[in-house]
């Protein structure tokens, strides 16, 4: 097997690249190489050999050293020099690429092969001694750090002391002597925290750089974000070794990143920024404020220092041509990395770069129209989940806002919550239900699981492309950075901003899409839903095959529904309209009384309000299909709490407090969710779903006698575990149909299915569709009952349980395809059998989750229901399925 793959210099031994293999990095420095584009020379060290890494346990095999050498021969004839060469040393870069990008999350080392003697010869070939030791010290620093994991506060105190002890304040002041003497400092480090010498011997530097990148594949942070992005952990990483090239060098020199369209709004524009006489890092890191790319970037922002436009026109020009070709060439997006070296542009990187989803949408609709990528590849490249950004609500115009400060709108979107000062604290007091926002001097990958948790970011340093920024625009979250306004204090959790102190808990409102930081909560609104976005949706509608419903039990969320384009409703959840507060006591007195005639005179109260229910959603909802549910949930979800509830019942019911406890003990239930629930509830209490089948049919009979629309109800019994369950309920619902219909001498069409949410629903299918006129499939029970493990209980061990690759994701979120799937399809298959054509949904939540609807696609169900939030990522998804 072959390991190494060489490019640059006229060589490009992957073609374009295969990023399975060669990781996305390195398939894209192959893919540039081979259109001529100013590659470093270099080569990539494949995925596979992580793995085979991790098997072997930390060895290599002979035939990969042999391919490193001819590797670095390739780089060493076309650089011209020799690595490990005292006179005039090749200095490489050894970095990660894993097959889906994954920013920050991996380990860099810049500089490597400097050693005491190289240092002496790169300071002759570069006729800079500052420069020469200025990026040892840097090596060792970065090599301290990412390779033999030494504690980096320590380094750069020393470099602070010896800073100070200059009477300096910036690097810049630090001469080669002083780069020199910090040299000393920094290898005495190393001796005293490792108990060995930093390695000299060049080989030993590579090879240990090269193990710290497959190590670093398996760190807790790489392995949060592969658990959050949904990365399998057998990928692997490969590692990219490439020729150095140095922003580093002088005024003519300098380091940049940039993004072919603007990431943040999706604007065809340039967009980055970039540093003079700077290496790659330093932009990254936000330790300096970079410049702006663009004249007209940075005269929108009324900065000062010069941009690149301005301060190098020629080179700027070049790269501006490089972003053209990349972009048809990878017809999409892209992110860039770039050095000049003394006037010479080399490009580092490119990749499809991370978006907004109001970006991404932008990109792919202006893109479809530009012709770059058709309507169908535009529907493709939006991710379904992302839309979610874009449905929910921004702030107010119209609100009264306390503006604090400014900072740089890095991730769109508005959010407020309770400052907090670190990961571990948003953590904790999200998973207590808290909204919070986490505010950071910077973010750091340490920081992931916080930025996850929180609701929005706010950082005091950083640019739009600082760690912060690009990962929360990966995630969706809000990002206020680099406001420089603010000083946070760690230590008493204070928060400083124009005069003012806020600390950890008190309300800040931030928004990411203008950089405003604000005091307390600012009230939102809802979001437009046109332009781009209803583009698309035309376009992804056009594709899809697969029909999308909403769940929902209000007018209000039955219109959101319809709004977000909804063609029905899949699940109208009864029990939610019980709860209400002016009929739970009469739902409760139901439950309560100890016969069925006490039953029958709650239940009386309780029609007319379930009637008024139905017909608002059905006006709402005028002719599409309405799958209402008959009560579903354990009753003692209902019982009353206090004795001001018990007294409540008790004055309603005409009974003793006494009575009503001594009732309400015996409707305890040990295991309630497969207790007394579900159609076990109708074959109890009959009279329960005579009332609801009631208010359905005179409420489809008003709306159609006010000229409406027929609603089309689908009256759905839940739980079914075997035929006739369904067939005494099925009667019931017919007989009481009739009965209103004879008494109104009018009519509706309608149609009794059942829910398939039990396994031996499913294995009995092909029975119940004897009797069932639809199926729709309980998938949040049906995982329940299937792997067993409950479903209000589950979130304590799951996460543990996706860790340790036992279910690649969490099964009450994306549909366990091989265990649960596979009685879906039994059941599809053998309803089909006994009733061709019987109509099949999904109600559960995974009928949102764009995995799960492709399952669906494949399944061939008639159509998915999701939250109304969710209908047009459902939607999207739908198409994505169907291309
Ligand atoms: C289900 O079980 O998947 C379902 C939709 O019903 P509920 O969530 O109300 O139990
Ligand atoms: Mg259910």
């Amino acid at each position: 097997t072959r390991y190494v793959y060489r490019f640059g210099g006229g060589v490009d031994d992957g073609g374009q690249g295969d990023r399975n293999l060669l990781g996305g990095k390195g398939a894209n420095l192959d893919g540039m190489a081979a259109i001529g584009l100013p590659v470093p020379p270099g080569f990539t060290i494949t995925t596979a050999m992580c793995t085979r890494y991790y098997e072997d346990g930390g060895v290599y095999p002979d035939s990969v050293r042999a391919e490193v050498a001819t590797g670095l021969a390739h780089i060493e004839g076309i650089t011209g020099k020799t690595f490990g060469n005292a006179a005039d040393p090749l200095l490489v870069s050894v970095r990660s690429g894993a097959r889906a990008s994954m920013p920050g999350m991996m380990d860099t080392v810049l500089n490597l092969g400097l050693n005491d003697e190289t240092v002496i010869g790169l300071a002759t070939t570069s006729g800079d001694e500052r420069f020469a030791w200025d990026s040892y010290r840097r090596f060792i620093q970065m090599y301290s750090d990412v390779v033999l994991e030494l504690d980096h506060g320590a380094f750069e105190e020393a470099l602070e002391i010896a800073k100070e002890d200059q009477g300096y304040s910036l690097d810049t002041e630090m001469t080669a002597a002083d780069w020199k003497m910090l040299v000393a400092e920094y290898k005495a480090l190393v001796e005293k925290l490792w108990n060995r010498p930093f390695p000299q011997d060049v080989h030993d530097q590579l090879w240990g750089a090269i193990s710290a990148v497959f190590g670093s594949w398996q760190s807790e942070r790489a392995k949060v974000y592969r658990r959050l992005n949904n990365i399998p952990g057998e990928w692997g990483t490969a590692v990219n070794v490439q020729a150095m090239v140095f922003g580093n060098m002088g005024e003519t020199s300098a380091t940049g990143v940039a993004f072919t369209r603007d990431p943040s709004t999706g604007e065809n524009v340039y967009y980055g920024e970039f540093l003079i006489n700077a290496q790659g890092e330093d932009v990254v890191a936000g330790i300096r404020t970079p410049q702006y790319l663009t004249l007209a970037a940075r005269e929108r922002a009324g900065a000062k220092p010069l941009s690149m436009e301005e301060a190098m026109p020629e080179t700027y020009a070049e790269l501006a041509g490089v972003f053209q070709i990349l972009e048809t060439h990878y017809r999409d997006m892209q992110d860039i990395e770039f050095t000049v070296q003394q006037g010479k542009l080399w490009m580092l990187q490119t990749r499809s770069g991370k978006r907004t989803a109001k970006a991404a949408l932008k990109m792919a609709v202006d893109m479809a129209h530009e012709g770059l990528i058709t309507e169908e590849e535009a529907v493709a490249r939006v991710d379904p989940a992302a839309l979610d950004q874009l449905l929910h609500p921004t702030l107010d115009p119209k609100a009264p806002r306390d503006v604090l400060t400014k900072g740089l709108p890095a991730s769109p979107g508005a959010a407020s919550g309770a400052i907090v000062f670190d990961a571990d604290t948003a953590e904790r007091r999200a998973e207590m239900g808290d909204a919070v926002i986490l505010v950071r001097v910077e973010t750091s990958p340490e920081d992931i699981h916080g930025m996850h948790a929180a609701k929005g970011i706010l950082t005091a340093r950083g640019g739009m492309t600082s760690h912060a920024a690009v990962v929360a625009r990966g995630m969706g979250r809000p990002c206020v950075s680099g406001a420089g306004g603010i000083s946070i204090e760690n230590k008493t959790k204070i928060l400083r901003v124009g005069g003012r102190e806020l600390k950890e808990g008190d309300i800040l409102t931030i928004d990411g899409s203008t950089g405003e930081v604000m005091a307390g909560e600012v009230p939102t609104v809802q979001p437009e839903l046109a332009g781009d976005f209803g583009v698309l949706m035309v376009w992804a509608d056009k594709v899809r095959r697969l029909k999308v419903r909403a769940n929902a039990e209000t007018p209000q969320d039955c219109k959101v529904a319809r709004e977000f384009g909804a063609e029905g409703v899949g699940l109208c959840r009864t029990e939610h309209m019980f709860f209400d507060a002016a009929r739970i006591t009469a739902v409760r007195e139901m439950i309560l009384a100890d016969s069925e005639k006490g039953r029958r005179l709650a239940l009386d109260k309780l029609l007319p309000e379930q009637r008024d229910d139905f017909a608002q959603i059905f006006m709402v909802m005028a002719g599409l299909p309405v799958t209402i549910r008959l009560l579903d949930p354990p009753l003692h979800e209902f019982l009353p709490h206090g004795e001001a509830e018990f007294e409540d019942v008790a004055k309603a019911a005409g009974v003793s407090v006494d009575t009503l406890k001594r009732r309400a003990n015996e409707l305890h239930e040990f295991n309630p969710m497969l207790g007394h629930r579900g159609c076990r509830l109708g074959v109890t209490y009959p009279e329960i779903y005579e009332m609801q089948a009631r208010a359905i049919f005179e409420a489809a009979l008003i709306v159609k006698a006010r000229g409406g629309e027929a609603p089309i109800p689908e009256v759905m019994i839940p739980l079914v575990a075997t035929r006739k369950e369904l067939e005494l309920m099925k009667a019931i619902v017919d007989r009481v149909a009739a009965d209103v219909f004879k008494e109104q001498g009018e009519s509706v069409e309608y149609l009794v299915g059942t829910m398939i949410e039990l396994p031996r629903a499913a294995l009995k299918a092909g029975e119940i569709a004897e009797v069932g006129e639809f199926f729709s499939f309980g998938t949040n029970d049906l995982t329940q009952t299937t792997i067993g493990i409950s479903r209000d209980d589950a979130g304590r061990f799951l996460t543990q349980y996706v860790d340790k690759g036992i279910f690649a994701r969490d099964p009450f979120v994306s549909i366990d395809v091989e265990g649960v799937g596979e009685l879906i399809e039994i059941a599809a298959e053998r309803g089909r059998k006994t009733r061709p054509g019987i109509k099949l949904g999904i109600c559960g939540e995974h009928g949102g989750d764009p995995a799960s609807i492709a399952f669906c696609e494949a399944t061939g169900l008639d159509y998915v229901s999701a939250s109304p939030y969710r209908v047009p990522i459902a939607r999207l998804a739908a198409a994505q399925a169907a291309l």
